[in-house]
């Protein structure tokens, strides 16, 4: 028997590692640390948690599960977690968003099954007086976890392509959300208070409108919005996780819940600012009109005149004569996996005492951070890694502008045509440097499925091509 007072110091260790953990990968320099940090408070309060449910502190009215109910539970969690860490280690760079709402409809899920289960059988004795608050804490995380659930499948979906990124905007979508709302109210008011699991139907009524309103509130989100519905999703599995947390009466659940879900909506706010968007505007839904999943070949693209080539060998002359070069990666950089040789590229630029500097889009790629994480992979120096706040006033002093597989994210559209889906969205005015060179397959549009007048412009080049043979082949003659 381990001592009562141990669940209580693991779970406080564990809430300790887990703001330790934000704390950290707020910074790229820290980041791993932050990882690290995450990793072993998980494990603590995983272990406290089995501990807790086995009945080893003594004078802990635990679960106390039985051998074969210890048995489901080693038989649920191992190979979880063993799929788990193959899955990971499996996912490509370029799938990391998938793969993280997927993980966003499991929190929803379990804290649905949780709420069920827990209406049926509290475990533990309800103190008498508290039952209508523990139904009321039952219903709201059921709520949230089902609207998380469904959200995040469609997120899913449509951040693999598999749905269209196009808003569903149904007539009068917000009445009808807020009749589902209603409902749900009522179906809780009518749920409570009743004796043997009597408000069961009514409880799986709810849970089947919220999941609706789950899956019609991202349907309704256009596809240049897709950044923002991934932090939010983030968020509610947060919360969802905190209400389950005041289900089961853990502390360790409510405080990481109330830790996700936080700083899932500070993302949010963070993203909603960098891509001009007030929340309110993205919850409602149907901006970015024609977004989407990348546009499989020309996307929504026409021609606005001629664009002018450039080779590779033009390309490293550029680079060659200039004294400051900055480069903009986007999501075409991560398809390649062109960062590794670029990095290389960089090393060469810099012996030649030319100055290199990386222009980051908050929204560039597909997951926010995507390409500090895949420069701090290639080892790319941080102090050389900026912001677009921090960058975007020095173009008209820059002599060459490299922009790898990147779209939206230098659109000048976003700044001078209020009809496009990403107007009002800041870009990289990657346009006021002397020269743009845009590495890029061909023709096709980014993930908001829209034409990009950089291509079309003077002082623009296009090196067509695979960014990681284009960025191979100026490695091999810059050397
Ligand atoms: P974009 O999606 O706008 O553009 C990427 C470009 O990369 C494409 O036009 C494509 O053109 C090119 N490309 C693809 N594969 C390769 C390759 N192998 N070699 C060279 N080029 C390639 O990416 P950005 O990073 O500029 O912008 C991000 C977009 O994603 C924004 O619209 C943002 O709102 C959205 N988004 C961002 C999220 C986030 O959290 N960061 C999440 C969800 C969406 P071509 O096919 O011609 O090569």
């Amino acid at each position: 028997m381990l001592p009562a007072g141990l669940l209580s110091t693991a779970y406080i260790a564990a809430s300790v590692l887990f703001i330790l953990s934000l704390g950290g990968l707020s910074r790229q320099e820290t980041a791993r640390r932050g990882n690290l940090y995450g990793i072993i408070g998980m494990v603590i309060a995983v272990l406290a948690t089995a501990g807790y449910a086995t009945g080893a502190f003594e004078g802990v009215a635990g679960i106390e599960l039985s051998g074969a109910g210890m048995g489901v539970l080693a038989g649920a969690v191992l190979p979880g977690a063993l799929i788990g860490a193959m899955l990971a280690a499996r996912v490509a760079m370029t799938s990391m968003p998938e793969l993280v709402a997927v993980l966003h409809s499991f929190v929803g899920l379990a804290a649905v099954l949780v709420g069920i289960s827990s209406y049926m059988d509290p475990g533990l004795p309800v103190p008498a007086g508290e039952e209508t608050i523990h139904e009321i804490e039952i219903f709201i995380d059921i709520f949230i976890g089902a609207i998380t659930f469904t959200g995040s499948i469609i997120a899913f979906l449509k951040l693999r392509g598999s749905m269209s990124g196009k808003p569903l905007l149904l007539p009068g979508r917000h009445l009808l959300n807020l009749a589902m709302v209603v409902g749900c109210i009522y179906l809780g008011w009518a749920y409570t208070g009743q004796a043997n699991h009597g408000g069961l139907t009514e409880l799986l009524i709810m849970t089947g409108i919220a999941g609706v309103i789950g899956m019609h509130m991202v349907m309704a989100i256009g596809g240049a919005d897709m950044p923002v519905v991934v932090s939010m999703l983030n968020s509610y599995s947060g919360w969802a996780a905190a209400a389950a947390g005041f289900m089961l009466k853990n502390d360790a659940l409510i405080v990481t819940g109330a830790l996700v879900g936080s700083s899932g909506a500070i993302l949010s706010y963070i993203m909603c600012k960098a891509m001009n968007r007030s929340f309110f505007s993205v919850i409602l839904g149907g901006f970015g009109s024609d977004g989407g999943a990348p546009a499989p070949s020309g996307g929504a693209a026409q021609p606005q005149g001629e664009v002018q080539e450039f080779s590779v060998d033009d390309t490293v002359e550029m680079l060659r004569e200039a004294k400051s070069v900055v480069i903009v990666p986007g999501y075409g950089m991560a398809v390649a996996q062109a960062q590794h040789s670029l990095a290389q590229v960089i090393k060469e630029l810099q012996k030649k005492k030319i100055e290199v500097r990386f222009a980051i889009h908050p929204v560039a790629g597909r997951l926010p951070g995507h390409m500090n994480v895949l420069l701090a992979e290639a080892n790319v120096s941080y102090d050389i890694v900026l912001e677009m706040d921090e960058i975007n006033e020095d173009f008209p002093e820059t002599d060459a502008v490299l922009v790898i597989g990147a779209n939206d994210i230098v659109n000048p559209s976003a700044l001078d045509d209020p009809s496009s889906p990403i107007a009002g969205m800041p870009v990289l005015e990657v346009w006021n440097a002397k020269t743009v060179v845009v590495m890029k397959r061909g023709m096709s549009s980014g993930y908001a499925g829209i034409q990009n007048p950089l291509f079309f412009k003077e002082n623009t080049r296009m090196l067509f091509g695979d960014a990681k043979t284009n960025v191979d082949n100026i490695l091999g003659a810059l050397r």
